[in-house]
């Protein structure tokens, strides 16, 4: 897939069929990568695919001007399709590179099942259903379903539907497994008391540094409601009561966006289980409204219209 992906983007950018390819390269820490975003064809000999390109780079795609080609797994062409939806991505102007995903390794349980930092590992491979690591010139194996993001393992569109070339063969989505709402279900066996306290503490913790609201491409306003200050709808200072405020009318603002990604829980730098508040909001969504973003592109945008028969007046 890797060669695959260098070739196609290469003779993209030297057909002047677009002016960016947007993709990962290897970064600099150990089993990351980085965005890559470039013009320059030589460029293209520095992507990679591996299990550890966590990044959804349609974010990158309201900022950039110009023809892009983007290499988008599954979580992030429905993201690109829920721009297009949205008008904020011109689909003429987007070569969907799609890769076949097979989930992504989520370090800090790697860290938590082998009791070593992420740097004291020598290795980490994908072999199948099993994920190999070496450490102290020892291996040992996991099951996917211990190693993976929780939203990989609830991920129901590996492969991206709309895209303009496969680099793979299609993958099949993720069977229901318990392990990727756990968090979800432990919230929602407690009361509402306790639930209320569990958010209180989770949320004392907000630094408000914005890193899940910059990283998510359901956000895009230009201007976002907590940088209002006329009227100023909750105080800079990150005050647990105003980071609840903040996260409520973000799970709104993206509600029928968010595609389940996974990336705000992925960045928070002091490990907000955010994804208990987005995933219960897309499966609210789901449920009422009968909608996941980024599905089906001949979909209506689910907040930006109306039916003349809704049953609220103030719709109409
Ligand atoms: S949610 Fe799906 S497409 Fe996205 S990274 Fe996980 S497995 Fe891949
Ligand atoms: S990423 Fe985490 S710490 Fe930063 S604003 Fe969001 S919830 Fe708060
Ligand atoms: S709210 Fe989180 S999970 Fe949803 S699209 Fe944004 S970054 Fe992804």
């Amino acid at each position: 897939m890797e060669q695959k992906l260098r070739q196609e983007a290469k003779a993209l950018l030297e057909q002047n069929k677009v002016d960016w390819i947007i993709g990962f390269e290897p970064g600099s820490l150990k089993f990351t990568t980085t965005p890559l975003i470039t013009k320059d064809k030589d460029d293209t000999d520095r992507l990679v695919i591996n299990p550890f390109i966590v990044n959804n780079l349609a974010n990158f795609l309201t900022e950039i001007k110009g023809r892009v080609g983007i290499v988008a797994k599954g979580c992030d062409s429905r993201s690109i399709v829920s721009l297009i939806q949205d008008n904020k991505v011109v689909r003429e102007d987007v070569v969907i590179l799609a890769v076949p995903c097979p989930g992504m390794i989520d370090l800090a349980k790697v860290e938590r099942l082998v009791g070593k930092d992420r740097d004291e590992l020598d290795d980490i491979t994908r072999e199948g259903d099993k994920v190999v690591i070496k450490v102290d010139g020892e291996k040992k194996e996991f099951s996917t379903t211990q190693v993976l993001f929780d939203h990989c393992l609830a991920c129901e569109l590996p492969t991206p539907q709309e895209y303009d070339i496969l680099l793979g063969e299609p993958r099949p989505p993720a069977p229901e497994l318990v392990a990727s709402g756990e968090d979800i279900a432990r919230l929602k066996g407690i009361s509402p008391a306790e639930r209320w306290e569990s958010w209180e503490n989770e949320l004392s913790r907000c630094i408000r540094c914005y890193a899940c609201r910059n990283v998510c491409p359901a956000c895009f306003c230009q201007r976002c409601f907590v940088e209002e200050t006329e009227p100023q709808w909750v105080m800079p200072v990150p005050r647990w009561q105003d980071n609840l405020i903040f996260q409520i009318v973000r799970n709104i603002h993206v509600a029928g966006r968010c595609t389940d990604c996974g990336e705000c829980e992925r960045v928070c730098p002091v490990n907000i289980p955010l994804r208990s508040l987005t995933r219960e909001m897309y499966d609210l969504v789901d449920e009422l409204f009968h909608f996941k973003a980024g599905m089906d592109k001949e979909a209506l945008p689910l907040m930006t219209h109306y039916e003349q028969e809704e049953a609220e007046d103030f719709f109409r």
